[in-house]
């Protein structure tokens, strides 16, 4: 399983992000977990934050070991916000994950991560 993650940082502006320090969270993340890579971009749902996650979604569609996590706002206005793109690729639904990282600490993220990487290997609990 190849996982590839996509951090916002909410235009830098928003006060859920105010406690996360996303020029190292990135690095952490790869020194600590499982992923492919860890990437951040300060405004995912704007303009070229979107055309960023389509060619991530777009150069994994014929890989069915990845999945592309996806940290950032809630997993409802993720759904919202990414809808077109997903559409706009042939990336498989189960394989885009996203992830809440609001309210808390580049260490509380982390944990949130590890605990979404613990549910995606075990396939009896749902992601
Ligand atoms: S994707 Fe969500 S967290 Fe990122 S800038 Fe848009 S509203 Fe903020």
């Amino acid at each position: 399983m190849k996982i590839k993650t996509l951090l916002c940082n909410c235009k830098g502006l928003s006060p859920s992000f105010q406690h996360t320090d996303l020029n190292t969270l990135p690095f952490d993340l790869e020194s600590d977990l499982d992923v492919e890579y860890a990437a951040a971009h300060p405004q995912l749902c704007g303009h070229g934050g979107k055309a960023l996650l389509e060619d991530v979604l777009r150069a994994a569609e014929d890989e069915p070991d990845t999945y592309v996590l996806v940290g950032a706002c809630a997993p409802d206005a993720q759904t919202k916000l990414f809808k077109k793109v997903l559409r706009a690729t042939g990336f498989p639904e189960d394989h885009f994950i996203r992830l809440d990282i609001q309210n808390t600490t580049n260490d509380g993220i982390l944990d949130r991560v590890r605990a979404k990487i613990v549910s995606l290997t075990t396939p009896e609990k749902p992601h």
